[in-house]
């Protein structure tokens, strides 16, 4: 075999719908020495991101950490730990990640019942009402607070509201969400949320924050079954996790200089501070309509639920898709996202996630595109 070389990534400007633009700093926090996962200075680390979690999330759960894997890891955590078999779950469908929960619940032995908007538009809480009406035997609800497939927001408060006077456990996926518009989750009663690190936190991939509340954990530690996936049993993962137990003993090896990178990218939002943070990705979204609505083109979604962070772009007529996208790429370093589902081909996804929700990368997208298709 031949010799191969190390790998040097070009320089793009992620404005697609994640991974966003890590920070040199938070890159440099990653590439510091890797320390062991019991490291009395490594737990040290562990309690500081469970509070600087805490902060981004706005709760004081006490279950609060990172899944050792991607959002995709943190949203099965929540199903396999809070789903048991026979259990109906109401899940949300208004884009891809609303499907992927129904995929989570049958998994789990779950009953799903699902309640179903447009693709563009956010989940309808009368809806939510009725079916939640019509069926007592529902014990946990779902949704998804930010639509990464369609750059839609729905009123999170207002459904995890709808869930908890109908006595079930309110499930919220904020992956999108954390760090770039307001989450609230002790405020709005979310009984258990996953984010992600790759998205509006600007940090490396593979790693998932999440939270539960008191009584999603009370239901944890009275399930009749064991959770059926080893590595995603919070009981187990606690072990690891918990502070208040003196000696934290070892489910697996954390990804170290993963979590210092996460761990920097909270100081870096704690320091601007989460109003400011979800004010400049306001004004990155206003800037960038601005200058493509020069173009011409127009926005898929309604303003009132249009996610800053995401946006859904109509591909103008003639233009070809994915031609644009490549030479985006390969003449200017630039990704953005294709459309999903339905909207494949007819809609583009700027992202301005995290570090990517800048003025240099909104100038960089609007002109990029005007040499392209003018
Ligand atoms: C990206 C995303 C996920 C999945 O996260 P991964 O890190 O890609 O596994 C889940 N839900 C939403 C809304 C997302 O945008």
């Amino acid at each position: 075999m031949e010799q191969i070389t190390s790998f040097n990534p070009p320089h793009r400007i992620l404005m697609g719908p994640g991974p966003s633009d890590v920070p040199q700093r938070i890159l440099d926090a990653s590439a510091r020495p890797t320390i062991g996962h019991l490291d009395p200075e490594f737990i040290h680390l562990m309690d500081e991101i469970k509070q600087l979690l805490g902060f981004a999330f706005r709760t004081e759960n006490r279950l609060t950490m990172p899944i050792s894997a991607p959002g995709s890891a943190g949203m099965e955590a929540c199903f396999v730990n809070l789903v048991e078999p026979g259990d109906k779950v109401l899940v949300c469908i208004n884009g891809v990640f609303g499907n992927r929960m129904v995929e989570n619940v049958n998994r789990c032995g779950g009953v799903a019942i699902t309640v179903d908007d447009e693709w563009g538009k956010p989940v309808d809480p009368q809806k939510v009402e009725d079916a939640l009406k019509a069926d007592p035997e529902i014990k946990v609800l779902a949704f998804v607070h930010a639509e990464t497939s369609t750059g839609v927001r729905s009123d999170a408060a207002a459904l995890a509201s709808l869930g908890k006077e109908h006595g079930c456990l309110v499930i919220a996926d904020t992956v999108t969400a954390l760090g770039g518009i307001d989450v609230r989750i002790d405020d709005w009663r979310i009984d258990a949320s996953y984010a992600g690190t790759q998205k509006c936190l600007s940090c490396l991939p593979g790693v998932s924050p999440v939270t539960f509340s008191d009584e999603a954990a009370a239901k944890l530690s009275n399930r009749k079954q064991p959770v059926q996936s080893w590595f995603l049993d919070m009981n187990l993962v606690m072990a690891y996790w918990d502070d208040t137990t003196a000696q934290r003993s070892y489910h697996h090896t954390a990804p170290i200089n993963a979590l210092y990178a996460l761990h920097e990218s909270l100081i870096m939002l704690q320091e601007e501070g989460l109003e400011a943070a979800f004010a400049r990705h306001k004004a990155m979204h206003d800037k960038l309509k601005e200058g493509l609505g020069g173009l011409g083109m127009e926005f898929l979604v309604e303003p009132e639920y249009q996610l800053p962070q995401l946006n859904l772009v109509c591909i103008p007529d003639g233009v070809d898709d994915a031609a644009v996208r490549n030479q985006l790429l390969e003449e200017y370093d630039l990704e953005i996202g294709a459309g999903l589902g339905g909207l494949a081909g007819k809609v583009w996804r700027i992202g301005l996630m995290g570090n990517s929700a800048t003025e240099k990368n909104v100038n960089a997208c609007v002109s990029a595109l005007a040499n392209i298709i003018e």
